[in-house]
């Protein structure tokens, strides 16, 4: 089999529709199911067919019949671990769902930092889990025999209650990284010593990236002050990748807000992949 990835997600925390907010995109996803748009999450499908997710969100139960179609199994997935990046609501509001009320799961092995670890027992959700400490930038196996490894890639985000990571995924041909959320790329950018994204991703090796997308630019929420916002912009990355080349890797904006502009396939959407990067969308499957 081989290993590949599955985007799961595409939307920031509070998917779409999102609560408490009546505009344009959140009525079109009441009236329309096949707008809505789940909180973001991946499946990376291993070579001996076992399967590994990262982030639960609370769309699990649709995301685990998403995947499993997408890889062409029956029924849903079942994950053989979970890994979590950080621990913002739409990245672990999911994980009750392993419990007794719902798949009454146990031993399942869940990767993540030693302070997400330590959040979530005192948020009293880690019973169904076996959690492993993961180290940053020491790569590992999720499951003997899966053929691909996970790191951590530290990065820094409003870590109030814990810290945050992106997980690169190395599979045998390709490695992707999943970066969802992130307060700047200037911070990120020196915590590795790096200069430019392109830099950096070369650096960690990445060929393929799935990058923080939340906001088109400053102009999408009036009345609240971006700057407070702890996310790059859009526009702010592109202007910082330009066009791109030949020998460039691939890179899709995921973690989309409700007010992201880029959910509509319209002039951002056209600006966006008219420079040769790409929107990701639920369902997208990468071979690794
Ligand atoms: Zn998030
Ligand atoms: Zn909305
Ligand atoms: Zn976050």
């Amino acid at each position: 089999m081989a290993v590949s990835l599955t985007l799961l997600g595409i939307a920031q925390d509070g998917g779409v529709p999102h609560a408490g907010c009546a505009c344009s995109h959140c009525m079109a996803a009441h009236r329309d199911h096949q707008l809505r748009r789940h909180p973001v999450a991946c499946g990376v499908l291993g070579a001996d067919g076992s399967m590994h997710l990262i982030e639960a969100s609370r769309s699990l139960p649709d995301q685990m019949r998403l995947w499993a179609e997408t890889v062409g199994i029956g029924g849903v997935a079942r994950p053989d671990s979970v890994s979590l990046t950080h621990v913002h609501l739409g990245h672990v509001d999911g994980l009750g769902q392993f419990g007794k009320e719902v798949m009454g799961v146990s031993n399942l092995p869940l990767y993540a930092s030693s302070s997400v670890i330590a959040e979530m027992e005192k948020r009293e959700v880690m019973e169904p889990f076996s959690p492993s400490e993961v180290s940053p930038m020491q790569g590992f196996e999720p499951s003997e025999g899966c053929g691909f490894e996970l790191f951590f890639v530290p990065v820094p985000h409003r870590d109030e209650f814990a810290d945050t990571h992106a997980i690169l995924i190395r599979g045998p041909s390709r490695s992707a990284l999943f970066l969802p959320d992130h307060d700047k790329w200037d911070a990120t950018l020196a915590e590795h010593g790096a200069e430019t994204i392109r830099g950096w991703l070369a650096e960690i090796g990445a060929d393929l990236a799935l990058i923080d997308g939340s906001f088109w630019d400053s102009g999408e929420l009036p009345g609240r002050d971006m700057s407070e916002i702890p996310h790059p912009t859009v526009s702010e990355s592109l202007l910082r990748l330009g066009v791109r080349s030949e020998g460039d890797p691939e890179i899709h904006f995921i973690h989309l807000n409700h007010s992201n502009p880029l959910l509509n396939q319209e002039k951002e959407y056209d600006e966006l992949t008219g420079m040769g990067w790409g929107v990701g969308w639920q369902g997208q499957h990468f071979s690794l």
